[in-house]
């Protein structure tokens, strides 16, 4: 999932210091079970901006609005005239839904109500970890599944590096290292010849953004738009 972090308050608060009537975009999918802009963080939003603009003496007009992905322009269709309405919205969602919605809604100022940080999992209640940079050639067939590029603090391809220190990283005391998981995994499933292999650098220079996939099925009626 996309893990994204609360902007500060007193931040959003400024970015929407002049609009009087300001939607609240909200989305229900990864935003939300990392608590940073589901549902209730719009809820919450709503009450701290209403509170601030009557302590100071403002008018505000706020109007809720989750939608089930903001990134699918099937979810976004039923609130997009509501928020034409507004003179402005805050976008809860990832930098991919934020982005989207303002897309399709050009003429609406968009204000981002998070921080949008990594793709990772819920390791435990209240703590996510980062998983995958999205490097465009995984090798998690080769590292035993545990991922060098998001784990190790350097992103080495080959390691480890001469800093690990009982399975710990240089970098930082309190993290594992990757290469000692990797290791340590590889040898569970009796793979350790693949910690000789020399990964080649990645051709990074193949990775242009921004990236477009077509799923093989649809290029056909792709080139036909284009070319018309
Ligand atoms: S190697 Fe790591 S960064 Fe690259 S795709 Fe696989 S998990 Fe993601
Ligand atoms: S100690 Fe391990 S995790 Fe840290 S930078 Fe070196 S190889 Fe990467």
């Amino acid at each position: 999932m996309i893990v994204a972090g609360k902007k500060p308050f007193a931040e959003i608060n400024e970015m929407v210091k002049d609009h009087k009537k300001i939607m609240i975009a909200g989305c229900g999918t990864c935003v939300a079970v990392c608590m940073a802009g589901g549902e209730k963080e719009v809820e919450l939003l709503a009450s701290q901006l209403r509170l601030a603009r009557k302590k100071d003496g403002k008018e505000v007009e706020i109007v809720e609005a989750t939608v089930t992905r903001q990134c699918d322009r099937e979810y976004m269709e039923p609130i997009l005239d509501q928020a034409r309405e507004c003179d402005a919205v805050i976008s809860m969602a990832c930098g991919v839904g934020i982005q989207y919605l303002s897309d399709l809604i050009e003429e609406i100022p968009m204000y981002p109500g998070v921080n949008t940080r990594f793709i990772g999992t819920n390791e435990s209640e209240g703590v996510w970890l980062e998983r995958c940079m999205m490097c465009g050639n995984c090798v998690l067939g080769e590292t035993g599944g545990i991922c060098p590029i998001a784990i190790c603090a350097k992103g080495l391809l080959n390691g480890p590096c001469g800093g690990t220190n009982k399975g710990k990283c240089e970098v930082s005391p309190d993290k594992d290292c990757a290469w000692t998981l990797i290791y340590n995994r590889l040898e569970k499933q009796g793979k350790l010849d693949n910690i000789r292999e020399i990964f080649p650098p990645k051709k990074y220079s193949l990775h242009v953004n921004p990236i477009t996939q077509v799923n093989p099925a649809y290029q056909h009626a792709q080139m036909e738009e284009h070319h018309g």
